[in-house]
């Protein structure tokens, strides 16, 4: 137990405190508060959180998509104990590296796509992103076109929460709060579901793709310097490209040049049964995101792996690049990072999700599809999305997208699962050492919750 249990405080005095001085991300503070606080969550093991009431809770979401190992992973706690004892930190700015970061960089080539043969770290996703931000507007004014500045993401693409991340991201609320910066634009989801329905799926993916190609050609293609994207859309609610969606962007952006950035945080290190969603579904990005499953969450850490287009440019023609953070390649999360990806590599975690558990978890999540408010179910390997919908026949949505989906939510926090609602799509994304019985676990508690759903909104 952590020293801060010697504290002796009740639950309640801990959600006091909390309430009174901690202003949580993506909150409504003062709702909150008037619902009592936040639950305490006190410890973890394999796929399993406990709260400080003693409930044992399933996590469906390892953590923020992250926590791909499990929890309890001693290795990955020597590692940082380690590290901290030999040196706890030293930058990398200067002239100077650590043998953590610097292996790091070797084993992240080693497992990115060919032709990525750069690594830049960073402490989180979103960092990361500001960093792509930097290196491929430099990257066109190096290479002679300064007028490419603008980058093109997805609406409820999320990248991040700084405000370059927030701005490649197209979550309008964030823009709405916080300011979309010039020099960025959205285009419309592959959401079959909800803007193809009744099309072909291939057909729509096609055409989902052309929205690229339009909106280059709206801005002109002299001034597009990039397009991001997630290989599957992950907060945005969970949205599964069609099989044709992805080279049909590839083409586009070959054809205008324009380089492609793979958001992988969330896809990234396994989550759809490769090492990286880009293999999944045969992209092959000009630079790649990472964060989350890089370090299975045991540390923060990010980073951009650099592939060659980018980085000879920016290594032959850039004079020094004015841009790092203090923790970039930090000595403790890169031991942890590398300790992770160990664990992954020895365990054959990648190769399970792909060939065995992700199937699984696939195929008896799809028999939830019978149910009156399941409208599809959608994903691959360990990443899921359930979307729920008022009347199957009519294919006609909730009012009020996300009311009935915080519904569902809520019911499962109370069940003992954690599972997410992003809008009305509820998501799964659980740590990838689930077993069978985990994952028979987690579809009994989603279907006890989506009949609780159902029966509140008078569906069941
Ligand atoms: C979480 C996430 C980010 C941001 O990462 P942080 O570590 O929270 O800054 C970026 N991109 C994607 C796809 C994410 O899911």
């Amino acid at each position: 137990m952590t020293a801060l249990t010697a504290f002796n405080r009740t639950t309640e005095q801990w959600k006091q405190i909390d309430t009174a001085h901690h202003m949580h991300p993506f909150t409504d503070f003062k709702a909150l508060a008037s619902e009592g606080g936040s639950r305490l969550i006190v410890k973890a093991d394999g796929p399993y959180l406990w709260d400080s009431e003693g409930e044992q809770i399933l996590d469906g979401m390892a953590g923020l998509w992250c926590v791909n190992v499990g929890y309890g992973r001693k290795e990955l706690a020597e590692a940082a104990y380690q590290q901290m004892m030999e040196l706890p930190y030293y930058n990398t700015f200067f002239k100077t590296t650590t043998m953590p970061a610097t292996e790091l960089a070797r084993k992240l080539v080693e497992l990115a796509p060919p032709g990525m043969n750069h690594v830049f770290f960073a402490g989180s996703g979103s960092e990361a992103n500001d960093t792509n931000v930097r290196m491929v507007r430099r990257y066109w004014t190096l290479e002679g076109q300064p007028e490419r500045q603008v980058i093109i993401g997805r609406k409820n693409g999320y990248h991040g929460s700084t405000v370059a991340a927030l701005s490649l991201g197209g979550m309008s609320a964030m823009h709405t709060q916080s300011g979309l910066l010039p020099g960025f634009a959205h285009i419309d989801p592959p959401h079959h579901f909800q803007l193809g329905w009744g099309e072909d799926e291939d057909a729509f993916g096609i055409r989902a793709a052309g929205w690229l190609e339009d909106k280059i050609k709206e801005i002109g293609p002299e001034k597009v310097a990039a397009f991001i994207a997630e290989p599957i859309q992950g907060a945005g609610g969970l949205i599964y490209p069609p099989r044709t969606y992805w080279a049909e962007i590839q083409r586009i952006c070959n054809e205008y040049g324009i380089l492609l950035i793979a958001d992988e945080v969330i896809c990234g290190f396994g989550r759809t049964g490769t090492w990286f969603g880009s293999f999944t579904f045969d992209i092959k990005p000009d630079l790649m995101t990472i964060a989350k499953g890089l370090s299975s969450g045991y540390q923060p850490i990010g980073g951009v792996l650099v592939g060659d287009r980018v980085a000879n440019t920016l290594i032959e023609k850039g004079g020094e690049f004015y841009h790092g953070y203090t923790y970039s390649g930090h000595p403790v999360a890169s031991a942890v990072a590398l300790a992770n990806l160990k664990i992954l590599e020895d365990e054959g975690i990648v190769d399970r999700v792909g060939s065995d558990i992700g199937p699984y978890f696939q195929g008896r999540l799809r028999e939830l599809s019978d149910h009156p408010i399941v409208g599809e179910v959608r994903g691959i390997g360990l990443i899921a999305g359930i979307e729920l919908i008022k009347d199957k026949a009519k294919h006609e949505f909730f009012p009020n997208a996300g009311k009935v989906g915080t519904l569902c939510r809520d019911h499962s926090f109370r069940n003992g699962l954690i599972m997410r609602g992003v809008y009305d799509t509820m998501v799964l994304s659980p740590p990838l050492i689930v077993t069978r019985d985990h994952v028979d676990e987690m579809v009994g508690k989603i279907r006890r919750v989506l009949d609780l759903t159902a029966k509140d909104v008078g569906l069941l």
